[in-house]
């Protein structure tokens, strides 16, 4: 079959064809139908983010159909639309026992990470795993919710966004747009930021009250501005430049919560005593739990969330998406049609 081949740091993709894989005991074989093409893709090819593991198919926004099931799995599977928990947790860690495999100490597979993922015709994954997709939610609509909805819910669930907060969204791509939605069905009064108007004529859209312009506005003055002089409640930082995290510092009040999603190169730089005489928190959140998954399919098919998808193109024009993403020209994601 083909396949969509990381090799490593500063190497290019390349389609390549490898053996088609088989369901073992507790597993099914998705033939993929959508796979969404997220940041941290971008930060595998850069290096910024190195699990050691090439080569590798990457891709972990993952829709399609099962195809086969393993040992131990209803055959009345096969057929089924589904979307795929990219985290398979060992089980019995102190995480997993939460239900949290997005922490686990001892993962078995991380699907588009260190093991296999979607950018290819199948993949292979744990049936528990697969989420059944409402026939209202089509491929496309359906693949961006296995990462950008998926983080959106868990971050706001973490930083306890809630009724009476107002949030910043500092970055306007598609877990931005996940995290305006969610943090406004929380009740919370959403302030979006972002240096493209398009993306923040689309974040206005789905429900930010305001947006303000990078590069443009005055960053930390705007948000103090709009939140009479106390800086807002939380910041969810999905770019973390050195510039980005100065203003999410600066436009952050009393008890907030600076909550790291996105990463770059540059290091956080914050004194102490900001933190101590306003009791602020810096955190930070990462993946999503599979009751998480379940909830943000639910958000979705119920039109209580939208998915934003900027394209859908062939596997073979990867290098398009890839280069859209990378120029920032993408208004929310483009997902890969294998
Ligand atoms: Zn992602
Ligand atoms: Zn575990």
């Amino acid at each position: 079959m083909r396949a969509l081949r990381y090799h490593g740091p500063k190497q290019p993709l390349r389609l390549e064809d490898v053996p088609a894989p088989q369901a073992g005991p507790g597993e099914v074989v998705v033939r993929v139908t959508a796979a969404g093409l997220c940041h941290t893709d971008l930060h595998f090819l850069s290096g910024l983010l190195n699990l050691g593991v090439a080569p590798l198919t990457l891709g972990h926004e993952i829709v399609g159909k099962i195809e086969s099931v393993g040992q131990g799995v209803p055959a009345g599977r096969v057929g089924e639309r589904v979307i795929v928990y990219y985290y398979a947790g060992c089980g019995t860690c102190r995480f997993c026992l939460g239900g949290e495999e997005n922490l686990c100490d001892a993962l078995h597979a991380e699907h588009g990470f260190v093991t296999d993922g979607g950018f290819a015709e199948r993949v292979r994954v744990p049936a528990r795993n697969t989420v059944p997709l409402p026939a209202n939610v089509t491929d496309a609509e359906a693949a961006p919710i296995g990462c950008a909805v998926t983080t959106a819910v868990h971050a706001s669930e973490l930083a306890h966004v809630g009724l009476g907060d107002t949030v910043a969204v500092m970055g306007a791509g598609a877990v931005g747009f996940g995290l305006v939605q969610v943090a406004r069905l929380r009740g919370a009064r959403v302030i979006a930021v972002g240096h493209s108007p398009d993306k923040l004529v689309r974040a206005k859209e789905l429900g930010a009250e305001e947006a303000v312009r990078a590069g443009a506005d005055d960053v930390p003055a705007r948000l103090r501005a709009l939140t009479g002089g106390r800086g807002v409640d939380v910041v969810f930082e999905l770019v973390a430049t050195r510039e980005t995290m100065g203003w999410s510092l600066a436009a952050l009040g009393k008890r907030g919560r600076l909550v790291f999603v996105g990463y770059s190169e540059d290091d956080l730089r914050v004194h102490p005593i900001q933190l101590v005489v306003g009791e602020q928190v810096v955190t930070a959140a990462v993946g999503c739990s599979l009751a998480e998954l379940r909830t943000s399919v639910d958000l979705v098919a119920s039109g209580r969330v939208t998915t934003v998808v900027d394209r859908t193109v062939p596997l073979d024009r990867f290098q398009e998406a890839v280069d859209a993403l990378g120029a920032g020209d993408l208004v929310g994601r483009a997902i890969l049609v294998p």
